[in-house]
């Protein structure tokens, strides 16, 4: 393991977690590059319902396929509304690229992307979508704004469950 603060932002939290170096080793042959990517997001979310935070992780990469950041949400420990998952790899890989177009690239997002989101996914250029679980069932592709990968939908309920137990346990206490 062992956190990349370039990349991570350096929060102690990231730095025992999941790394840009962990996904590129999943994804060096074990998985296909999608499913890694949704695997990478699940951990991240994971990670963040631990943090009590709602259990929503993001993976980001280039064109070319390479992980560019891995983040969970954060809003309630940066104190920040807008920490969503997705935002922070947006922000993550602009920084490591040093450009905020992140032309062509990956987003891969254990749940379906809020309006915020899909539009800060949109200025960045991201050019698809990934989603584990989706919040209606009538969603389109065009409501993302960027064509979906399809064939994962294997992963799909791992995304919806780490949501649902984190708010039934909300419920409970
Ligand atoms: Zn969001």
């Amino acid at each position: 393991m062992g956190g990349n603060p370039e990349i991570d932002g350096g929060h102690p939290a990231c730095q025992g977690g999941v790394s840009v170096s962990d996904a590129e080793a999943l994804a060096d042959g074990l998985l296909s590059a999608d499913a890694a990517a949704m695997l990478l997001a699940l951990l991240a979310a994971a990670q963040a319902g631990t943090e009590e935070e709602v259990p929503v992780g993001a993976a980001l990469r280039d064109a070319q396929g390479r992980f560019l950041a891995v983040a969970g949400n954060r809003p309630v420990a940066a104190q920040d509304p807008t920490a969503h998952a997705e935002i922070r790899v947006l922000r993550q890989a602009a920084q490591r690229l040093g450009n905020y177009r992140l032309t062509a690239s990956a987003l891969s997002v254990t749940l379906e992307p809020c309006p915020m989101c899909r539009s800060a996914a949109d200025h960045a250029r991201v050019a698809r979508v990934q989603c584990g679980a989706f919040r209606s069932q009538s969603i389109t592709e065009q409501d993302i704004g960027a064509s979906l990968a399809g064939g994962h939908a294997f992963f799909a309920p791992e995304g919806a469950e780490l949501l649902r137990i984190f708010f039934d346990k909300r419920r409970h206490v």
